[in-house]
């Protein structure tokens, strides 16, 4: 059994959802996590995913406690990142390499920082003069770099360790699904169109590949210049350096679009972004060219973890906007908490 430890709102025994059959919508960050401590919980666990949105496989990595002006975001944050430090052995394999690394972030005023997060290892806040690329005020975060493909492949595989049965499948109408007690949306963004949720605030994110200069470690900065936070993230398991940070909102029917013409790369993003960064880091100038992702940013106007209003069964998971991949286990362990709720009902 996983250990989960204490944390709060987190699954203590295998017999607590004891054969309880759950059936999760969407196979992102949030729904692997999900099914994952369902499963823990004991829940007999079918996981369906079409492939449409690849938004937790873009980004350079795990674990980044992005500023923001929410504070259950922030709270989740914290909280996510505490619970995946006590489970990472178990979740990733042996072998699969890792980097955990300081990077500086930017917290103004109007965007505090996590409450709570200073108290976890390895975060300090900066002496304003070590700042530097138009930062305004930061910290150190000591953030957990996991390639997401390597993530969620090691969630996959727990998966089929604990019993998860994976359906690749476009689900057309949640309620539809049958002999289940509960069904867990978390289709991210496509959620404005299952449940014709207008809340959702989308936005575009670019990230470009090149291949790992020599001795390069990786940098998080905030440019004020250009309302952009670029980052180049190393990665020594795919040899990469993983440069993104860009932000461009969408409407839900612009988004739609995009993802019904395939999710195609903004090479004209990638190209500003390439340039921009390379102009303050000129080890990224001459490396190799590897690829372009485009990416939703699934955003709503606030964090949706709750029971759906006409349909009891349903519990809505959603609107993580850039912060998915990092709050994922804490929104898995409440919705764990809501299917308990409801059994108990
Ligand atoms: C460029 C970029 C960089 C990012 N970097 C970070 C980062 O460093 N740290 C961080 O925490 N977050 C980051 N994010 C944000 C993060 O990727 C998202 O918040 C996260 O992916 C949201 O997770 P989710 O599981 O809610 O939704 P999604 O990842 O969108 O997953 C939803 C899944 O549901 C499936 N699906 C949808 N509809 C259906 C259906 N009807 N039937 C079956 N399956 C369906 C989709 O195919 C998809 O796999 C980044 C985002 C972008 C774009």
């Amino acid at each position: 059994m996983l250990d989960t430890g204490s944390a709060p709102g987190v699954p203590r025994s295998a017999s607590r959802l004891a054969g309880v059959p759950v059936a999760v919508v969407g196979g992102g960050p949030v729904g692997r996590w999900t099914a994952l401590l369902l499963a823990q919980a004991g829940a007999v666990v079918t996981l369906y995913d079409d492939g449409s949105l690849n938004t937790g496989l873009i980004n350079g990595g795990w674990g980044f406690a992005y500023h923001s002006h929410d504070p259950a975001v922030g709270h989740l944050a914290t909280q996510g990142i505490e619970l995946y430090l006590r489970m990472r052995d178990v979740v990733l394999p042996q072998g699969v390499v890792t980097e955990e690394w300081s990077t500086v972030q930017r917290a103004s005023g109007a965007a505090p920082f996590p409450e709570g997060l200073e108290e976890l290892e390895g975060y300090r806040r900066l002496d304003p003069a070590d700042l530097s690329v138009n930062m305004v005020e930061g910290v150190v975060v000591h953030s957990v770099v996991v390639p997401g493909e390597l993530l969620l492949g090691a969630l996959a595989q727990l998966h089929k360790d604990l019993g998860v049965t994976f359906v690749r499948e476009h689900v057309a109408d949640p309620a539809d699904i049958s002999d289940v007690a509960f069904v867990v949306n978390a289709t991210g963004l496509a959620s404005a169109w299952l449940y014709d949720d207008r809340e959702f605030t989308p936005s575009m994110g670019t990230v470009v590949r090149l291949r790992k200069p020599e001795g390069f470690s990786g940098v998080y900065a905030w440019d004020d210049a250009t309302n952009c936070a670029p980052y180049a993230i190393s990665q020594d398991a795919t040899g990469h350096v993983v440069v993104g940070g860009t932000t461009k909102p969408v409407t839900i029917e612009q988004a739609r679009e995009w993802v019904d013409a395939g999710s195609p790369p903004d090479m004209a993003t990638g190209e500003f972004l390439l340039g921009h960064i390379s102009s303050y880091l000129p080890a990224l100038a001459k490396a190799e060219y590897v690829r372009t992702d485009t990416g939703i940013r699934p955003e709503r106007s606030d964090i949706r973890i709750a029971r759906d209003q006409n349909d009891a069964r349903v519990i809505h998971a959603t609107g993580f906007g850039g912060f998915g991949v990092t709050v994922a286990p804490a929104v898995a362990a409440r919705v764990v908490d809501l299917v308990a709720a409801g059994v108990q009902r």
